[in-house]
This record gives C-alpha cells, structure tokens and sequence, in this order.
C-alpha cells in the first residue's frame, strides 16, 4: 500500500530523515516510536503528502505521491487519508455534524447523502449522540472521536495517527485501542506514531519500528 523508497528530508542545514526505506502493507498496523524531535511527524507528513520530501519517491498504491500538483495532493488526502491528531484541530464555533461538513465537501455529494454519511460516521465513532453539541464544550476523549469520525468519513484505505493518545486519560486510550482493532479489521494500513507504551504493546500492532538519528534501528 505504502512503499518509501530512499527518503531523506533536511530542514536547512540539519537532516532529519536519512535514506529511509519502508513498505508497509494493506491491513497492516505499524507503530513507529522515538523521542520528541526525531522525526515521526515528518515522517507522516511525507506519507500524507502535507509536505515534499529533500529527495526520494513515495509510492501509495503504485503512484508516487511526492510529484502530485497541490490539486491532486488534496485529492489523494480527501479520498485515500485519515488523518488522526494529538491537537483536535476542530472548528470550536461549530457544532459536531457542521465540523465534519467540510471533510464531506470533497466527494461533491448532496446535502442529504452528505448528511447520511456524517451520522453513519458519528455512529460508529460512538459520538452520534453529541451531533448536535457544539464542539467547544465537548471533552478530550468526545473531540478525538469526532475527529475519528472525520477520518474514516470518505472510507479511507489509509488511516495516519500522529500522537494519537497523548491527549487521552486511560479509559480513552482503551476506547482507541477499540476503535483501532475495528479499523484493522475492515483492512485500513494504518501507522501510529506515538511514544505511547500502551500502543506500542497492544496486541493489534504487528511492527514496531524506532526512528533514531534520522532512521530505523
Ligand atoms: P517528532 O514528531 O518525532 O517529535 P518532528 O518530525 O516534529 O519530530 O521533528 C523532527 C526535527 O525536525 C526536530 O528537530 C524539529 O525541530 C525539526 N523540524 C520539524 N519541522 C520543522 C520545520 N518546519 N522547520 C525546521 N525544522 C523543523
Ligand atoms: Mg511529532
């Protein structure tokens, strides 16, 4: 599904990712650990295409991502992306069912079918019962499912979480745990990167993978 094929990325004058080569497979949940700063959110940020690597080739289903215009990088990340992040990112004026309006936009449905895929959405995030609450009042573990809701809402195949639980308290990050189970089970590629040991040790992981001094050890 995913294949990097000799990435390096340097920010000025330092190197933060260093030859980088990984394949990772359709159905397959890959954590990829390291301290702060060693660069697992570039990382992620390369594979969701939000940013160009200094050199070298990332295929997603055959087709390298790293030469896309902006236009069809935005396609790829609306069709084949969901993006699941520590900062909530949400729009806090706007209410449960209004924030994921705008991930809808994209698949230029109806209103009503639009609609119908926010409460399937919410519904399996078990979150359906706050559609209407605005998002501001909402608390951690309620805004991370809406923003899980707004990642799975177009079916993704690929499923990228940066630090996913670091907001959670530990029934929450059992929740997650939950919800990622179901996730690898309808066969999403999903990579978490997290210094999360509880992560890191559940049983639906298959690889763990350390970034240190710019590559896997
Ligand atoms: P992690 O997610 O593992 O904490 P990051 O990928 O965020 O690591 O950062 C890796 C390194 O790259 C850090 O030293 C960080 O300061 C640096 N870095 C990240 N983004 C930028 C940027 N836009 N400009 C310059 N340096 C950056
Ligand atoms: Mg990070």
């Amino acid at each position: 599904m995913i294949q990097l094929q000799n990435i390096n990325k340097r920010y000025n004058d330092i190197t933060v990712l260093k030859d980088i080569n990984l394949d990772v497979k359709k159905g397959e949940l890959l954590v990829i650990k390291g301290v702060s700063g060693s660069g697992k959110s570039t990382l992620l940020h390369i594979i969701a295409s939000f940013m160009q690597p200094s050199s070298g080739a990332v295929f997603v289903k055959g087709e390298n991502i790293a030469s896309l215009s902006d236009y069809h990088a935005a396609e790829y990340r609306a069709h084949t992306l969901g993006y699941i992040t520590q900062n909530f990112y949400l729009f806090d004026a706007l209410n449960v069912t209004e924030n994921l309006l705008s991930a809808t936009l994209t698949e230029r449905h109806s209103f009503a079918e639009a609609e119908k895929r926010i409460t399937e959405a919410l519904k399996w995030a078990n979150i359906a019962h706050k559609a209407q609450q605005n998002v501001a009042t909402l608390s951690g573990g309620e805004k991370q499912r809406v923003i899980i809701a707004r990642a799975i809402i177009n079916n993704p195949d690929i499923i990228l979480c940066d630090e996913p639980t670091a907001n959670l308290d530990s029934k929450n990050v059992e929740n997650f745990l939950e919800i990622l189970k179901t996730l690898k089970a309808e066969k999403k590629c999903i990579i978490i990167a997290t210094h999360d040991p509880i992560i890191e040790s559940a049983e639906c992981v298959d690889r763990v993978l350390e970034l240190k001094e710019g590559n896997f050890v």
